[in-house]
């Protein structure tokens, strides 16, 4: 018996289309995050409930809906965006069918609050199988939309079932959202987890691409890019992006595509782009791209069906073959530069190199061959120079304080947060323990050494992010406090240090390979397939000396166990030859009594800016902790205190600070003294590996977070840039 045709009932036929539009979270999640971007917003959310199942939130700070169009919004083929079909050919928004929406709201319930320039307050309204519920309510709200989507396919059961895990769900929203954060810097974007206060990813709003893409697929992948750009006028495309050089590869080829704005995808760019990187991966590896295309909008089809990310374009295949070509160019110019080593002052790194990430070596000759024992390794993780030099071994966990350089000096070093419990014998440091926490409310600067982190400092991009996070976590009660510092002196001394950058110094430290120290005054790191010499001593000594600006007044304090005299400090540094005391300037012990009652004077002030403390018999006490799991070696301290008598002009505010700092971080820094920590005998290795790993591990660290590299550092011998690399390697491991 025939079947009874029938037609079929609206909102089933709009439900089985809406199924089509929307196949899973993701989907919803892209056509909503376009809408907030045609809705010029610059900063979008979206928080999510068992993989977007539950619920879907997306608020933006665009334009808003207006109130009389609440009603149409959820509505087929309602859009603001295009009246004719000739439009069609120029759309430069994404949305255009008005399909979304509507789709969305055949199979979830929708709620949309949202408020415009003008309105005077936000509306909210319910929506579902296309229509509004009941009439908008007024409601508070900022500018901008917030779109809920809640129980996703509740009505169609088939699809519901269909959908792997909701941790499945989520990882594909979390991708959608993060690509569409690469592709947007300058605006920002989040995605977390309902009741989740940290996002898992995160843009910021002054990011860059490069930023982005580090902050989503991380460093490894973030220091090999390539910038790529070429156009062609007949072809009518555009193309700019980031590709991976011959130094990265992954299992599986990533390319990010984006056309006229849209995330797709094409196999056959995928395809051909592969074929150029074959030449240069190692077997079975691929690489990552990210490629923005622009393409003149009559010549993409435009109106595929919304699933379709495949896209096709008129001249395909010769804008394919233009872009292979291109693709290959850079590669190949980034090869050549492997072997392009000669002893200069960092010829790469020009000083007004602001541009983040090289396109690196186009006007190198192309073309020399590269035979594998060549190469350059530039896996962070790989082996480091250390280990041709010594049995490889762990570094110290909590590495022994920098002991007394000078073995006559009495200090000891404490630092509270560092101490073993198995140490309790030592009366002294226990109730250095005790008073440090007997100090925690002392007053409203940081007196905690532990909280003294070095993720606090500076509202670098990176960290800014870490910070805003930590402002969100401040509900909870225990908020670490950071004293603003007014004074214009340190505002002044501030803009100096970040206007005096050198962008492409700071590119190289941040994201450098630690290769090995040379010595302590010298360590050898790679940046790209480059190998540089750095002066460890220079750089740290202006690392310190930033520190001492930026934390001006919020330092962590390092207790000295025993109090070490001023006056009898002040001895020894006049003994030392380096001090130039001669007879004319009268006897030493005169001086050094005078140092010690104007050293007393200047206490409180110390103290309370610099941790540097100073007690009413004239001993100092504590030190400013600069650095996390770093001393000074004490070796320094007296000629330190000495010159701070003499060196530093106390009678101009910005000029003592100045001084101070410069003093101070001279008395931090890393200097070949440390090779006498060194003694023969089975400590040596331990000892040694104290200062090797407080280079690599603290010092160096902190340069790919807080350090702003002066200018003057690319020209003045301190970084350099080493000749024939392959031929150094043989060398080392000769050793
Ligand atoms: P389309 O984007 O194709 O126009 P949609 O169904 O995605 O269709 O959206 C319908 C309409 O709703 C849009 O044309 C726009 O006017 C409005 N709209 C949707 N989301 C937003 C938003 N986040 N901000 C402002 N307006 C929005
Ligand atoms: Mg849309």
């Amino acid at each position: 018996m025939a079947g009874v045709i029938r037609r079929l009932d609206e909102t089933v036929v709009n439900r089985i289309a809406a199924g089509e539009v929307i196949q899973r979270p993701a989907n919803a999640v892209k056509e909503m995050i376009e809408n907030c971007l045609d809705a010029k917003s610059t900063s979008i959310q979206v928080t999510v409930k068992d993989g977007g199942l539950k619920l879907l939130q997306i608020q933006d700070n665009g334009t808003g809906i207006r109130k009389e169009d609440m009603e149409i919004v959820c509505e087929r083929f309602t859009t603001s965006k295009l009246q004719t079909f000739e439009d069609l050919s120029a759309i430069s928004t994404y949305g255009f069918r008005g399909e979304a929406l509507a789709s969305i709201s055949h199979v979830a319930h929708v709620t949309i609050t949202t408020k415009t320039a003008d309105a005077k307050c936000a509306y909210r309204a319910n929506y579902s199988d296309g229509k509004l519920k009941g009439p908008p309510k007024p409601c508070a709200g900022n500018q901008g939309t917030q779109i809920l989507v809640e129980d996703l396919f509740y009505n169609v059961s088939t699809r519901r079932k269909a959908l792997k895990s909701p941790s499945d769900e989520y990882s594909r929203i979390v991708e959608v959202v993060s690509r569409y954060a690469i592709h947007n810097s300058g605006k920002s974007f989040s995605v977390k987890k309902q009741g989740e206060t940290v996002a898992d990813v995160r843009t910021l709003p002054n990011a860059s691409v490069v930023d982005n893409i580090r902050g989503v697929f991380g460093n490894a992948v973030s220091r090999e890019l390539i910038e790529v750009g070429c156009e062609d006028l007949k072809l009518a495309y555009k193309m700019k992006g980031y590709i991976s050089n011959a130094n990265y590869s992954v299992k599986k080829c990533l390319l990010i595509l984006f056309i006229n704005h849209r995330l797709v995808e094409s196999s056959a760019l995928k395809k051909a782009i592969e074929t150029v990187y074959a030449a240069y991966l190692p077997k079975n590896t691929h690489p990552f791209l990210y490629l923005s295309l622009e393409i003149a909008p009559q010549n993409v089809d435009v109106n595929v069906h919304p699933t379709k990310h495949e896209v096709h374009f008129l001249h395909e295949d010769s804008v394919i073959e233009s872009i292979q070509k291109h693709i290959e160019s850079k590669l190949l110019g980034s090869n050549s530069s492997r072997t392009y080593f000669t002893q200069t002052l960092l010829p790469g790194l020009s000083v007004s190199g602001g541009s983040e990430v090289k396109s690196s070596g186009a006007t190198a000759e192309s073309g020399e061959r590269v035979y594998a024992h060549q190469m350059v390794r530039t896996d962070c993780r790989a082996q480091k120079l250390d280990a041709f030099l010594q049995p490889k071994e762990k570094p110290p966990p909590d590495p022994e304080p920098a002991g007394p350089g000078s073995r006559e000096a009495t200090t000891k070093i404490v630092e509270p947060h560092d101490v073993e419990m198995d140490e309790t014998d030592d009366a002294d440091l226990l109730q250095a323990l005790d008073e440090e926490e007997a100090e925690v409310p002392k007053d409203d600067k940081e007196s905690s050494v532990s909280t003294h982190d070095v993720q606090r400092k500076r509202p670098r991009k990176e960290e800014q992010q870490q910070q805003e996070k930590e402002e969100e976590d401040q509900t909870a009660a225990d908020t670490f406090k950071r004293r603003v510092i007014k004074l214009n002196s340190i505002k002044d001394l501030r803009t100096e240090i970040t206007d005096n950058t050198h962008k492409g110094l700071q590119e190289m430290l941040q994201n450098h390979s630690f290769v090995g120290c040379v010595n302590p005054q010298w360590t050898l790191i790679q940046h790209h397939t480059k190998l540089y010499l750095l002066n460890t001593s220079k750089l740290s000594q202006e690392l310190f000396n930033q520190i001492l600006i930026y934390d001006f007044g919020n330092f962590g304090v390092l207790r000295l166990s025993t109090p070490a005299p001023i006056y009898e400090l002040a001895m020894l540094a006049l003994d030392s030859e380096e001090s130039g005391w001669t007879e004319e300037d009268g006897p030493k012990e005169g001086l050094a009594q005078y140092i010690v009652d104007f050293l007393k004077k200047k206490a409180e002030m110390l103290e309370d800016y610099f941790s540097m403390e100073i007690d009413q018999e004239g001993n100092l006490v504590g030190l400013p902790l600069l650095l996390d799991k770093y001393t000074p070696i004490m070796e320094g301290l007296p000629m330190f205190i000495l010159r701070l008598a003499t060196e530093v002009n106390w009678d101009s505010e910005k000029e003592c600070f100045r001084d101070f700092c410069k003093e101070c971080s001279m008395f931090y820094s890393i200097r070949k003294q440390y090779i006498l920590e060194a003694e023969p005998g089975e400590e040596q290795d331990a000892e040694l590996n104290s200062w090797r790993w407080k280079v690599e591990h603290v010092i160096f660290k902190a340069f790919r977070t807080l350090f702003s590299p002066p200018k003057h550092l690319s020209e003045d011998g301190t970084v350099l840039q080493i000749a024939n690399l392959p031929d150094l390697y043989k060398v080392f491991e000769r050793c």
